[in-house]
C-alpha cells in the first residue's frame, strides 16, 4: 500500500509498505480522507518525530476486523481517533484524558496519510464513532480538529453573551467562530492579516473582524467593545509575542486561551498583579478525548461544522508535500484534505 512518509516538512515521500496484519482485537480501515492539521506542520514539533507518516484526522470505511472485536463490522464508515484513554486511571477518572498514559501511548498504524490503517482494539473501543449516512468522509475528517475546539471552549468556560475574540482565522480560528456562535457567545471578532480568512470569518459568523496588517489590534478592540475588551480570547498562532497579545486583549475577569503550544523553552513576559487585580484566566487546552469527539460528532450532524464549506483544497496521497506547504503558507486555504 501507498504512504506518505515525512522525512522534513520539505522532504515527503510516497512509500509502498506492506499492508499492517491485524490481530483478533483491532480492525483494518480502508482510508478514505485525512485533514492536515496546523500542528503537522509546526516544524519543531514534527521532525522531532521523523521519520513517520503523518495524519491524525483519518476517516475510511472497516474492511477487515479481528475474531474478538464484535462492537464494528467491514463496512462501518468510520472516524478514527488517533489516541484513545484507558477510562480508569486517575487522570481519566478525572476526565483529564489527554493526560492519560494510554492515550499517549496509543496510536494508529502507521498514520492517518495511508491507503490502509490498522486499528489498535483501545482506539477501536474508546474513541472511534461510526459516520451516519448523511455525514461523507471529508466531514469526518473535521470530527478531531471540531473536538479540540469543543474542549478549548469549556475549559474557557464560555458564557451566554460573552465577547471573544478570535485571533489567527486559519481552519481552527474558524472553528472557533462557528463553536463560539453556538455556545451563545455575543459578539465574536476575528483578527488575522490575512483579506481571505477575514472574509471567511464574516462569512462564518463574525461581527467584526480586524485586519492587523492595517489596524492596530488592541486600539481596534478597544474601540469595538468600547474599552471592555473581550472575555475570552483565543490566541492560535504558536508564538509568545501572540500570547502576550492575547493578554493585552482581555478585559477584567476574563479568560485568555492557549490554543497552540510555543516552542519548547521559549518564555511568556506576564505581570502577576495586573493579572491578580484584573481576576484574568490563562488557560490552555491540548488535543481532545472522547467526550469532546462526541460532541463534535453531533455539531457535524446538526451542519454546524460542514467539510463543503470548511475544506477548500484536496490533494490525492502522491501530492500530500504540495498540501503540507499550502497549510504552512497558511494563506489562501482553510483545511486541506488528503483523499483516496
Ligand atoms: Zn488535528
Ligand atoms: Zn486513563
Amino acid at each position: 500500500m501507498k504512504v506518505a512518509k515525512l522525512y522534513s516538512l520539505h522532504d515527503i515521500r510516497i512509500e509502498d509498505v506492506p499492508v499492517p496484519a491485524i490481530g483478533p482485537d483491532d480492525a483494518l480501515i480502508r482510508t478514505k480522507a485525512c485533514g492536515i492539521c496546523s500542528g503537522d506542520v509546526m516544524p519543531w514539533y514534527i521532525e522531532k518525530k521523523a521519520p513517520l507518516v503523518p495524519g491524525h484526522e483519518p476517516a475510511g470505511e472497516i474492511v477487515e476486523v479481528g475474531k474478538n472485536m464484535t462492537s464494528f463490522q467491514p463496512g462501518n464508515r468510520v472516524f478514527v481517533h488517533h489516541h484513545a484513554p484507558c477510562f480508569t486511571c486517575r487522570s481519566c477518572r478525572r476526565g483529564d484524558y489527554v493526560q492519560c498514559e494510554t492515550w499517549r501511548k496509543t496510536k494508529i498504524i502507521p498514520g492517518g496519510i495511508a491507503e490502509f490503517i490498522l486499528v489498535p482494539h483501545t482506539n477501536l473501543e474508546n474513541d472511534t464513532l461510526i459516520l451516519s449516512d448523511m455525514l461523507s468522509y471529508e466531514d469526518g475528517t473535521l470530527i478531531e480538529p471540531t473536538a479540540c475546539v469543543v474542549k478549548a471552549l469549556k475549559r474557557a468556560r464560555i458564557k451566554q453573551d460573552d465577547t471573544v475574540l478570535v485571533i489567527g482565522l486559519g481552519i481552527m480560528g474558524q472553528l472557533h467562530i462557528l463553536l463560539a456562535r453556538k455556545y451563545g457567545a455575543g459578539k465574536i471578532i476575528g483578527a488575522d492579516m490575512v483579506p481571505y480568512r477575514l472574509d471567511k470569518a464574516k462569512e462564518f459568523g463574525a461581527d467584526e473582524v480586524i485586519n492587523v496588517l492595517k489596524d492596530d489590534l488592541i486600539e481596534s478592540l478597544k474601540e469595538i467593545t468600547k474599552g471592555e475588551m473581550a472575555d475570552i480570547v483565543v490566541v492560535g498562532p504558536n508564538s509568545a509575542e501572540a500570547m502576550e497579545q492575547g493578554i493585552s486583549a482581555v478585559g477584567a475577569g476574563g479568560s485568555v486561551l492557549f490554543f497552540t503550544p510555543a516552542k519548547p523553552g521559549e518564555k511568556l513576559m506576564i505581570e502577576p498583579n495586573e493579572l491578580y487585580f484584573r481576576d484574568i484566566n490563562i488557560i490552555t487546552s491540548y488535543s481532545c478525548g472522547p467526550p469532546d469527539t462526541a460532541d463534535a460528532l453531533e455539531i457535524i450532524e446538526e451542519g454546524i461544522v460542514r467539510a463543503e464549506h470548511l475544506v477548500t483544497h484536496r490533494f490525492p496521497i502522491e501530492r500530500t508535500e504540495e498540501a503540507f506547504r499550502l497549510t504552512a503558507e497558511a494563506k489562501d486555504s482553510l483545511k486541506s484534505v488528503v483523499v483516496f
